[in-house]
């Protein structure tokens, strides 16, 4: 990857001719069915930008799972920089069905309540830990936000981990969100770089955005190369990540003081329950074995290419050590 940057094709991407970001939007674009993209600078923008696409200030809500990326993780970005109130569905998973959105959407016309404009969804589930979201589960949600007029949001950061374990074409994940995105510095493993998607005309607003919020970059032909590489070679091996959870899931279920089914391990996301999470992460960080509190009785561990077979037996040995300590 560091050999492809140092080698990328670069011009001016504000004016347009930076042709690797170019080959990268295309791709990205084709690869979630949409029609155009645009590289950013992090998936949080992506949200961002995301959202302003679709929501107004003046009572506009968007609909997601209260343990979602935006709620918890942007600083406050939906209501800061949106004007937007969330409609927070509780979720354990992080997927909600169509009754809970059902239930979230207000009656049209309610001069009282905020104005439901957006539904929002992540897939694979970040703090729901890691769960694929079924494709009819996604039928299902969108469906009834286009009876209600909604616009739909895919935050797909870790979209690819869906589609690896479930042996399903993103674009089938993402095709029929207005606004789909996936993110290159997970288990993709580049630097920087995240790439949203939509139809030509969204795109093009959210270039507006883009340059409002100072995320256009200049030869950044060198960023999009990283994430050409990753998407030639990083891709597939993602499913090692996921078995590599599942080992890791299966390990960590045998140990006392532990709670955990492994069953639940679906990507590369693992969360178990501990009595005291910070003092335990703070143990296995001296062992060299970073993981984090994740809530209440929460931890929180994530596989990815810098972690192999043998890392994974480290850890289970340093969780070991650590309980018995
Ligand atoms: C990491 C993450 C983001 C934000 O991506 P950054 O590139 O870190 O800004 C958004 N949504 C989910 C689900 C994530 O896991």
């Amino acid at each position: 990857m560091r050999r492809a940057i140092a080698g990328a094709e670069v011009g001016d991407e504000q004016k347009l001719d930076d042709p690797t970001t170019l080959a990268l939007q295309e791709r990205v674009a084709e690869l979630l069915g949409q029609e155009a993209a645009l590289l950013l600078p992090s998936g949080s923008m992506c949200n961002l930008i995301g959202f302003r696409l679709h929501l107004r200030p003046g009572g506009d809500e968007v609909v997601l799972a209260a343990n979602s990326h935006p709620v918890g993780f942007e600083a406050g970005a939906p209501a800061a920089i949106n004007g937007a109130m969330t409609r927070q569905i509780d979720t354990s998973t992080g997927i909600f069905d169509r009754e809970q959105l059902a239930t979230a959407i207000r009656a049209a016309g309610d001069r009282y309540a905020p104005r439901s404009r957006l539904v929002s969804v992540e897939q694979t589930t970040n703090m729901g830990g890691g769960r694929v979201w079924p494709r009819e589960a996604v039928e299902a949600v969108l469906g009834l936000a286009r009876e209600h007029d909604l616009r739909a949001h895919l935050d797909g950061a870790r979209l690819l981990n869906a589609a690896v374990a479930a042996d399903t074409p993103a674009a089938a994940y993402a095709g029929d969100f207005d606004t789909a995105w996936i993110d290159f510095t997970k288990g993709l493993g580049a630097p920087v770089g995240a790439v949203l998607a939509g139809s030509a005309e969204l795109i093009a607003e959210a270039w507006r955005y883009k340059q409002m919020l100072g995320g256009a970059f200049r030869q950044s032909g060198m960023l999009a190369a990283g994430c050409l590489h990753a998407l030639d070679h990083h891709v597939e091996r993602l499913a090692d990540d996921h078995r590599r959870a599942r080992t890791l899931a299966a390990g960590l279920a045998e140990i006392a003081g532990i709670d955990l089914d492994p069953a639940t391990v679906e990507t590369n996301i693992v969360i178990a329950s501990v009595a005291d999470p910070a003092g335990l992460a703070a143990r296995l960080a001296q062992e060299g074995v970073l993981v984090g509190p994740a809530g209440p009785g929460r931890l929180r561990a994530v596989t990815h290419l810098d972690v192999d077979d043998v890392g994974i037996e480290r850890a289970l040995t340093a969780f070991q050590a650590a309980l018995a300590a």
